[in-house]
């Protein structure tokens, strides 16, 4: 046996035994999904117990490195535990911006003490992270923000207004994106800074969406002072990161076109919703919409498994995370509009414990957004366009 035949073994043996029942199904409700934090709301025991056994082995984080809590994996393990968790149908134990989003920046350009500052905790699931990127006149021109950061020698104090701080009002740090440089040409003078929710001055306040809840925030920053040593990186030298950062927010939520709904595929979910037992969906333009989004997903999956072999080789994701972040939005939200006409009317229930309260539809309205968040689709076209077709 191989190595990784060896690896698989043991994975699998570790995964039968220690990822609980009910936490080997697909995500059905807004609960179901486990996010961490100091006030971390834990949908059953199981759930805890699964995000701690996962953490503790570092499989929250399975790539990053042992020494910050991480599962130490190469790429091919890494691979090989996604596909021995998918076939259990066990659920993400964490779901993260720190492990999506921070952690990365952190492990490439953070300082030896950010690094064992942040990252442990990351890992067990302690802290949870908020993105504090968008302004109310900088979102698609992100380099145009405005918040300030004055530089007072020890620390900063920052000033300022975030808006669609995703969780911002549930989170326990944010990164976010200063200026820090006001004379500087747009993009030069920019610092990502990190700081504790807490810190007076920071005041996030829901936003009601159409779906009726309120995942997102504006974010008033009133006189916030940050420690120097949260600078990610050189001061000034903020927007390589911020960049890099997007490119695994966009790879991450491109990613949700393959396992948004859990690891059940959408012709499993049409012959659970229907109750077939034998025979084919009858309605034949309804079974082609599956057959086609099956068809679609298999070959999404097969470039996305090329991204990240040639991440494995040495060639950066860059521009390619707006191909995957382009396209994986579109199919889930072609996934969900598909879940909503196999229920018919009944898809409509709003406000029912047979309809986990609307999990689909709410779920369905949510995925609009998709498109949008870290970086619309139409400013991924525009990458897509001068960075990988070389136009203009
Ligand atoms: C669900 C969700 C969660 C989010 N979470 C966060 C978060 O946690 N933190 C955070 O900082 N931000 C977050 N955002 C904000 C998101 O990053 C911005 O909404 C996005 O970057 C677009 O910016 P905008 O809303 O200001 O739209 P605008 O930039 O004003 O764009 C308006 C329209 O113009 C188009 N457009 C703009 N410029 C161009 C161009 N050059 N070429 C072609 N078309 C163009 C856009 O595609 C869009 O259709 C979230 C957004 C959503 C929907």
């Amino acid at each position: 046996m191989t190595d990784l035949q060896v690896f698989r073994d043991e994975t699998r043996q570790w995964l039968e035994q220690n990822c609980p029942p009910s936490m080997r199904s697909p995500i059905n409700s807004d609960g179901s999904q486990c996010w961490g934090g100091r006030n971390a709301v834990f949908s059953s025991d199981e759930q805890k117990l699964w995000m701690e056994r996962m953490a503790a082995k570092g499989w929250t984080a399975p790539t990053w490195p042992i020494e910050y809590g991480g599962g130490g994996l190469d790429k091919a393990q890494a691979k090989v535990l996604r596909e021995e968790m998918g076939n259990l149908n066990a659920r993400s134990p964490l779901d993260s911006f720190g492990v999506w989003m921070i952690g990365p920046a952190l492990l490439k350009f953070g300082s030896e003490a950010l690094k064992q500052q942040h990252l442990p905790p990351i890992v067990r699931g302690e802290i949870r992270w908020c993105q504090g990127y968008s302004e109310p006149n900088a979102g698609s021109d992100l380099a145009g923000l405005q918040t300030k950061a004055a530089d007072m020698g020890d620390h900063f104090i920052v000033n300022g207004q975030k808006v669609w701080t995703s969780y911002g009002d549930k989170a326990d740090w944010m990164f976010c994106l200063v200026r820090t440089d006001p004379e500087a040409k747009k993009q030069s003078g920019i610092s990502l800074v990190l700081f504790d929710m807490t810190t007076p001055g920071v005041t996030p306040k829901p936003i009601k969406l159409i779906s009726g809840s309120s995942p997102f925030c504006e974010t008033f920053l009133d006189d916030v002072r940050v420690e120097t040593n949260q600078v990610v990186g050189e001061i000034n030298q903020g927007w390589t990161i911020a960049k890099y950062l997007l490119t695994h927010e966009r790879e991450m939520i491109g990613g949700f076109g393959l396992t948004d709904a859990g690891s059940q595929s959408l012709a499993e979910y049409a012959v659970d919703a229907l109750g077939i037992t034998q025979g084919r969906l009858a309605n034949t333009l309804l079974r082609s919409d599956v057959i086609r989004w099956e068809i679609d997903a298999a070959a999404f999956a097969m470039t996305a498994e090329r991204v990240t072999d040639e991440v494995k080789s040495g060639q950066g994701v860059g521009a390619t995370s707006a191909m995957l972040k382009y396209y994986g939005t579109e199919l889930n939200k072609r996934r969900y509009e598909i879940m909503m006409k196999l229920h018919g009317n009944d898809a409509m229930e709003w406000a029912s414990g047979a309809s986990n309260e609307g999990w689909l539809p709410r779920t369905w309205l949510r995925t609009k957004g998709n498109s949008i968040e870290g970086g619309t689709s139409e400013i991924q076209l525009n990458i897509i366009a001068k960075n990988i077709l070389g136009l203009g």
